[in-house]
């Protein structure tokens, strides 16, 4: 291949232009595998983040970028856990309406 900064010819599996010190493709492709090696979907994260989903939310928006993949694990634990904790106060608010319900149907039958 060719430097595309000076043109001159390059070894295939160079990083750097040695004429001008060039990042070449292979530069780029090179920091990628470093980044995807390092990024990997997490569990441990998706857990910690559905318990805490502001912790989550914070790792989401550290790691969007760099690590892609464990960001998407955070977001997810983050996002099922306020589902789970909305889901849960309404149910209990529901139960709470519910069981108030009967207390006042009782109360008006023994009066
Ligand atoms: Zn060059």
């Amino acid at each position: 291949m060719f430097c595309k900064n000076c043109g001159q010819q390059l070894d295939d599996n160079a990083v750097v232009c040695p004429h001008c010190g060039c990042p070449t493709d292979n530069f780029n492709k090179q920091k990628k595998q470093a980044v995807s090696a390092e990024d990997a979907p997490s569990t441990g994260f998706a857990v910690l983040c559905f318990f805490f989903p502001v912790v989550g939310l914070i790792l989401y928006l550290v790691w969007h970028d760099t690590m892609p993949l464990r960001a998407k694990s955070c977001g997810k634990g983050a996002l099922i856990g306020v589902i789970v904790e909305v889901a849960a106060a309404l149910l209990v608010t529901i139960l709470s309406f519910i069981g108030c319900g009967i207390a006042a149907c009782s109360t008006s039958v023994l009066l």
